[in-house]
């Protein structure tokens, strides 16, 4: 009897999944949004057999929706092509099409868009939203960067600090890249390419007002490179007005981002701050027994671990000033405030996010403790 309980357990279980159409996997990304805008997860630099990957493009939608991804791009190199032997493809937009048509009957938004290819100084860039890849592949480098902007293509610059290129693993800004961002051809700059993270790109995209970019460039399967080793791909997250194409390329022009690699988050302040406080739920505020000592119940819930230092004007009562709140774990902070008080700023230093390099944000949280 209690094994058929367990078998139609099984069975109802199956059934729900099947109906549902769900490709989630057990470690979702999840980021809270922020006031005024939602929070879009992005990955806008893969490969595909199209190019220089492995899969078809139908298991990258695949591998998106179970990493619970709003947007991807398809981003095949237009003149690296080592599988053209096997597929000879004459229409670089065939790759996009594939993946449009994986995607229609889900919620996840596929942004055309092309890697230009050369050695440095011009190196790797990816042109996104895009209207047609085929004649972006073009002999000279400027004629290709010419033409994505004809289409009004978002352009960022890929793994500038990549070793390949830059053997000091350091980005160069040459007068190329001078050159393509006063013409307003270059628009974004990774900070995160794969497990990589350059803190000389970032304060390249400070430096020189670009959108600051994270992605996973993954040729194999997400599987394989990332999630098998313990880690999350990087990701952009997009604060748009709204899920939708326009709106994400839009949020993308105005520099609305933060790169994400794990616990490791990196953006402009004005959006990563709200992200951080946005990302810690209170659940309580009280304060224990008759003591001055009050009790702060925190969820991450998000699925980044998060790492943070005490800098309130208070001491904490039994934990290290350093401490890390896992992804979805709740946890109960003592803050010793000396006397009972009706309003309480709490203040963390988030020692995995940077603002800038070396610069660490800092978030306020206020709690009305009820007595
Ligand atoms: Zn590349
Ligand atoms: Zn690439």
């Amino acid at each position: 009897m209690k094994n058929l309980i367990v078998l139609v357990l099984i069975l109802t279980t199956i059934t729900a999944v099947g109906q549902e159409h769900s490709h989630r996997s057990s470690r979702p990304l999840t980021f809270p949004d922020i006031p005024g805008y939602k929070s879009i997860k992005t990955d806008l630099h893969m490969h595909t057999v199209f190019s220089d990957g492995n899969v078809w493009p139908n298991i990258r939608v695949q591998e998106a929706l179970r990493d619970n991804l709003d947007v991807i791009s398809l981003t095949e190199h237009l003149e690296y092509q080592p599988h053209s032997k096997d597929i000879p493809h004459p229409d670089r937009n065939r790759s996009y099409k594939i993946a449009l048509q994986e995607a229609k009957d889900h919620d996840l938004l596929i942004v055309h868009g092309s890697e230009i290819t050369r050695d440095a100084p011009m190196g790797h860039n990816n042109a996104v939203f895009i209207e047609d890849a085929n004649p972006i592949l073009q002999d000279k480098a400027e004629n290709a960067f010419a033409e994505a902007k004809k289409q009004n293509a978002f352009v960022f610059w890929n793994h500038p600090a990549w070793y390949a290129q830059n053997p000091d693993g350091n980005p160069i800004l040459s007068e190329f890249q001078k050159e393509r961002i006063n013409k307003g051809e270059l628009h974004g700059i990774e900070v995160i390419n794969m497990t990589d993270y350059a803190e000389e790109s970032l304060a390249l995209a400070l430096e020189n007002n670009l959108t600051i970019m994270g992605t996973s460039d993954v040729h194999g399967l997400i599987d394989w490179d990332y999630t098998e080793k313990g880690n999350h791909r990087p990701i952009t997250l997009v604060f748009t007005k709204e899920k939708s194409i326009p709106s994400v390329k839009e949020a993308l022009f105005a520099g609305r981002t933060v790169a994400v690699y794990n616990d490791l988050m990196v953006g402009r302040e004005e959006f990563l701050a709200p992200l951080l406080q946005a990302s810690l739920k209170v659940e309580s505020a009280t304060y224990a027994g008759n003591s001055n000592v009050l009790e702060i119940e925190l969820t991450n819930i998000t699925s980044s671990d998060l790492l943070f230092q005490n800098e309130s004007a208070y001491t904490f009562y039994d934990s290290s000033p350093v401490f890390e709140i896992s992804a979805g774990e709740t946890k109960m902070l003592h803050l010793k405030t000396l006397e009972r008080k009706s309003a309480v700023d709490l203040k963390l230093r988030a020692l995995g996010c940077f603002v800038a390099p070396k610069i660490q944000p800092v978030v306020t949280w206020t709690f009305n403790p009820s007595n």
